[in-house]
């Protein structure tokens, strides 16, 4: 028997959540089990937790989007009991269950070893945003950003995607903008390296025209919605926006007009289908890039009773950084 966060829907459609033992047979059929060691919170565990957004169609289930850990039973020759392994994507906790439980079964094909430089806790400590916010920040490097380019926007930046974004930026040598609805954030920001705060006011309008003054050589947006439309209009020339999120909303009004005129991309960023080679460079990158002392500062530790509660606070915009979970 071991503890795991269950997700239940009654026949009256209410959603729970709570801590359970539950038995090892319980869990789905696959190569690895694996001893979970941390989990974390991300915007896609709010919807699971609270059972919005119809990501989760089989009840019970057992939410957590990541984990990282050690296999303590494996079929498959690439892991063996005692290697320490890092999941995140795979839809791992919407359609499959997850991290949030000491154990979990997985396909071999999902894992990754723990990556150099880094520990477990670490890892989750980074999590599915740090680990999606380097991948938009590789991708706009894949598309020619630099430096010496200009400043670089980050939406949501208070948040998980947001936080790493700009650490890593900032790290790289980048100008971080960094936009928050959140001004009591300002210290902790500029702490991560962000040169400059925007309110979240000045670009939460629909633009009001198609084309803006060029501002940005490039974007890591957690957004969407109305912000991603006029960061469209203020891109410099042949720049690009890194579309990670939809936190605040999904549908964006903008034209073609910044595509047809700037030549600006509009780069779109999955996490959860990533190639394994693309996922290893990643967290690489990670062990490179990011500075672990702004890593602690922006992680708050959780306990798996905490998570119904951070789930509904994440899907309002009320967690800071990143939130990481002891299963144990
Ligand atoms: P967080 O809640 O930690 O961060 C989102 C941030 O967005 C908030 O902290 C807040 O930042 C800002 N925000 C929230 N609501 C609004 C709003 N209505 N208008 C404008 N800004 C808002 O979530 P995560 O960082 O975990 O995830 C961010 C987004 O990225 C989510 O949509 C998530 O689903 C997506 N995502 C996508 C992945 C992919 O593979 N493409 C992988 C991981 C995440 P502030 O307070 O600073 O304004």
């Amino acid at each position: 028997m071991f503890r795991a966060m269950i997700v239940d829907k009654a026949e009256d459609g209410i959603v729970t959540a709570g801590v359970q033992e539950i038995a090892e047979n319980r869990l789905p059929e696959a190569e690895v089990l694996v001893d979970v060691a941390w989990s974390t919170l991300n915007y896609k565990d709010g919807l699971c937790l609270t059972g919005k957004g119809g990501l989760v169609r089989t009840y019970p289930h057992v939410p957590g989007i990541d984990f990282a850990g050690v296999v303590a039973e494996s079929a498959d020759e690439r892991y063996r009991p005692g290697d320490k392994v890092v999941l995140t994507g795979w839809r791992v906790g919407e359609a499959w269950w997850g991290g949030y439980s000491q154990r979990a079964r997985v396909k071999a094909d999902w894992l990754v070893p723990l990556p150099e430089g880094l520990d477990l806790r670490q890892t989750m400590a980074v999590g599915t945003a740090g680990f999606t916010a380097m991948l938009a920040v590789m991708d706009l490097e894949a598309h020619g950003l630099k430096p010496e380019n200009g400043p670089v926007l980050v939406t949501g930046a208070a948040g998980g995607v947001g936080s790493i974004a700009t650490a890593v930026l900032a790290r790289l040598g980048y100008e971080v903008a960094a936009v928050t609805g959140r001004p009591e954030t300002e210290g902790y920001l500029k702490e991560l390296g962000a040169a400059r705060i925007v309110p979240r006011e000045e670009l939460a309008e629909p633009p009001a025209k198609p084309l803006d003054r060029e501002t940005w050589a490039g974007c890591v947006d957690a957004v969407g919605g109305n912000m991603l439309a006029r960061v469209l209009t203020q891109m410099k020339y042949r720049c690009s926006v890194a579309a990670v999120g939809l936190a605040g909303g999904a549908a964006a009004p903008f034209t073609v007009v910044p595509f047809l005129l700037r030549g600006v991309n509009l780069l779109g960023v999955d996490s959860v289908m990533r190639p394994y080679e693309d996922r290893v460079a990643a967290w690489g990158r990670i062990a490179r890039d990011l500075d672990m002392e702004k890593l602690e500062a922006m992680a708050q530790p959780a306990k798996l009773a905490d998570l119904p509660e951070l789930g509904r606070a994440i899907l309002k915009g009320g967690v800071r950084g990143r939130v990481v979970v002891d299963v144990n």
